[in-house]
């Protein structure tokens, strides 16, 4: 890009909503390129923008505010870039601002301070790894060797899905196309996308390990200003070839993007909750697209959009029947049915000489369930209290050993009442189960053995997740219990039994999505069981024994599964066969959220809105989040262009009043 001198307006985009490129004067003797960041002032406050084009200033142009300054510590972005943003911006509907700007690392948007210099010292210097000993590495068997081939042979914009069992080595096929695209081109950067990366330092260490010469750096939401920035900056100046990280990653600035992994597509965590609500995983197919690249999707749950997508054949679809060690077999899977028995206890009796047997055979136990704390409730029996949030419509979830009763949709947080609020009754007791309960139960039911709690109340510091997954594959643990958390990617070795408790809360849900999810956790979970050598097992205990949902996993039938719910969906117009959008207003009260919701549901139909379905607005399942009120009103089209086309002209008509404020979602994932 050459750098103009003066004569000349920049068009700058800011992080703020609904503000298109604001014109700035470059002065005479300044140097402005697009892509550059800039100084500039506005409404009498520095801020830092980025400049999206160059033009020259017509002789009758109102007088402009200057540049005040460009900062040069870095090359300008590049126009592939920019292009990203844009299109995020106008995909998700918000300003081309909102998207470029806060996709940079903090550095990299604060007005620069005093001291500057020493910081970006600091952000360029990269700490050496030191390489451990070379691991041997794996042959490849006929599977993975046809996967790794289809994408080395791909030329140009090439999307895949990998979709391959639980240790099928996936990872294994993921190294080998990188090693294929770093040794073609010296120049060629390639983008690991994970759900979780304090998750899985397994794999960054993997990453190091196959390949040494690299510089090899990670990109996530936890690491602090200066690693954040100082990651982006080795990847944006290309001294960094390979970038591990969760779904902000998309965002980060390459010089030559040639591949973009995306494993366990699947995965929640891809789509922000926040801000742009962007899928990183649909931005990363776009820019495949715009790269030229090919991008694989890995996943042995593919979300039912890609799943779509392979079957039509828009997606390349790459297959791992088997898993990928000698003799390591799928573990199997088996129900345990609690009836209608109302035992308090957690494990039932067949459950629990299980778990006897396996810890004799000196193999280890995964105890599974979705809640953390002690009990998601305390309660009252006498007067029927029960301890809710005072800012949520939700209870708070007892934690013993902290004392404390905590809100975990809003961190609110209290010391446990010692008797009823309500009526005094001293006696108020747990209700429901918890990680905590479940750690409390098995050390009665296993008092010689170790047991290891693994959730975000266990592991609140940095690191501490990773000792602990440590502390499991030295075997210093025979039982871990623990959430989501332990479901996730873990290699582990000798897990030999893994106990599901409370599948049953997903089987009820309301939520639309909730059983392709549990499908994908149970696999997920189920997958740690049995990695290595002699088989593993799964039970889950559950009241609903004739679920479809448990067959399919039995049978680890996911495509029969997947297209079982794709039917039902076609058949009832769902998502992937519409494309939706969810306007989210929040208030005072739910009443004018949905007042207001109304007055834009009556303005939609009033427009010609044929190919557009918009929907009766409803309060949020949760419908107070601390202290403000939330309703939603669903909009629905049979093409994406259709439906961006009205919410653009829709959003446009739309006043608020100041106290309401109103948020857009495309590809809403919970409604
Ligand atoms: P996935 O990502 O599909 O769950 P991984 O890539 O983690 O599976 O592989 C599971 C295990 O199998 C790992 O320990 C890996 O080292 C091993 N593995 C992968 N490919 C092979 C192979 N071709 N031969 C032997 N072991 C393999
Ligand atoms: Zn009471
Ligand atoms: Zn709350």
């Amino acid at each position: 890009m050459s750098k103009e001198v003066g004569g000349q307006v920049a068009k700058v985009i800011l992080d703020v909503p609904g503000l298109g490129a604001l014109d700035y004067r470059v002065p005479a003797d300044m140097m402005v390129a697009a892509g550059d960041r800039v100084l500039v002032s506005l409404q009498r406050r520095k801020v830092i923008g980025i400049v999206s084009a160059l033009q020259s200033i017509p002789d009758t142009q109102k007088r402009l505010s200057s540049v005040l300054a460009v900062l040069t510590e870095t090359t300008p972005l590049r126009e592939e870039w920019l292009a990203l943003t844009r299109f995020a911006a106008q995909y998700y509907l918000r300003s081309w601002g909102e998207a470029a700007v806060p996709a940079l690392p903090s550095f990299f948007r604060k007005v620069p301070g005093a001291r500057r210099n020493a910081a970006l010292e600091k952000i360029r210097t990269l700490t050496k790894h030191t390489p451990k000993e070379a691991v041997p590495r794996p042959v490849l068997n006929d599977e993975q060797a046809r996967a790794v081939q289809a994408v080395i042979d791909a030329k140009g914009y090439s999307p895949f899905l990998l979709f391959g069992v639980t240790g099928s080595g996936k990872t294994e096929v993921y190294l080998n196309i990188i090693e294929n695209v770093l040794s073609r081109d010296p120049d060629a950067q390639v983008l690991l996308m994970v759900p979780e990366i304090n998750l899985t330092p397994q794999l960054e260490a993997r990453v190091r390990e196959r390949f040494p010469e690299e510089v090899v750096v990670s990109l996530h939401s936890e690491f602090s200003d200066t690693e954040r920035a100082r990651a982006w900056l080795a990847v944006h100046e290309g001294r960094s070839r390979i970038l591990v990280g969760t779904r902000l990653s998309v965002f980060a600035s390459f010089k030559k993007l040639a591949l973009i992994i995306v494993d366990e597509e699947h995965d929640l965590s891809f789509k922000a909750g926040d801000g742009l609500r962007f899928s990183a995983r649909d931005l990363s197919v776009w820019r495949a697209f715009k790269n030229k690249c090919s991008v694989v999707l890995g996943s042995a749950t593919p979300s039912l959009e890609t799943w779509l997508k392979a079957k039509k054949g828009d997606y390349a679809f790459l297959e791992l029947k088997e898993r990928a060690v000698a003799h390591a077999s799928l573990p199997e899977i088996e129900l345990v049915n609690l009836g209608t028995s109302h035992s308090s206890a957690a494990f039932r009796k067949e459950t629990y000489e299980q778990m006897r047997a396996t810890l004799e055979e000196k193999r280890q136990i995964l105890v599974f369930i979705n809640r953390r704390g002690y009990a998601p409730v305390l309660s009252c029996p006498s007067c029927g209290w029960v301890s809710s949030c005072p800012r949520c419509s939700t209870f708070t979830v007892f934690h013993k050993r902290e004392k404390t009763l905590v809100c975990h949709h809003c961190g609110y947080s209290r010391q446990v009442p010692e008797c009823c609020p309500s009526c005094g009754n001293v006696d108020i007791l747990p209700k429901g189960t918890g990680t905590e309960r479940i750690e409390e139960e098995l050390s009665k039911l296993f008092p010689q053995h170790r047991i290891l709690r693994i959730d975000r109340d266990s592991v609140r510091r940095k690191n501490d997740a990773q000792k602990a997954f440590e502390s499991v594959h030295k075997g210093e643990v025979d039982i871990l219990v623990g959430t989501q958390m332990i479901a996730k990617g873990h290699d582990f070795q000798n897990v030999g039994l893994v106990v599901i408790l409370n599948a049953d809360s997903q089987i009820v849900s309301p939520d639309a999505r909730a059983k392709e999810h549990l499908f994908s956790t149970l696999m997920q979970v189920s997958g740690r069981a049995g990695r290595h050598g002699e088989r593993g097992k799964v039970l889950i205990q559950t009241r609903y024994p004739t679920e479809p949902v448990f067959s399919a996993l039995i049978d680890q039938n996911y495509p029969l599964f997947a297209d079982t719910l794709l039917a039902q969906r076609e058949a009832n117009y769902c998502v992937p066969y519409v494309y939706q959008a969810l306007l989210t207003a929040q208030a005072k009260t739910v009443t004018e959220a949905l007042y207001f919701l109304k007055y834009a549901a009556d303005i939609a139909w009033s427009m010609d809105t044929h190919d557009v379905r918009v929907f009766d607005p409803v309060p949020m399942t949760l419908v107070r989040l601390m202290d403000v009120e939330r309703g939603q009103l669903l909009v629905e089209a049979d093409s994406r262009v259709e439906l961006n086309r009205f919410l653009v002209d829709w959003l446009a008509r739309l006043q608020s009043p100041s106290s309401i404020s109103w948020t857009i979602e495309i590809d809403p994932m919970d409604i």
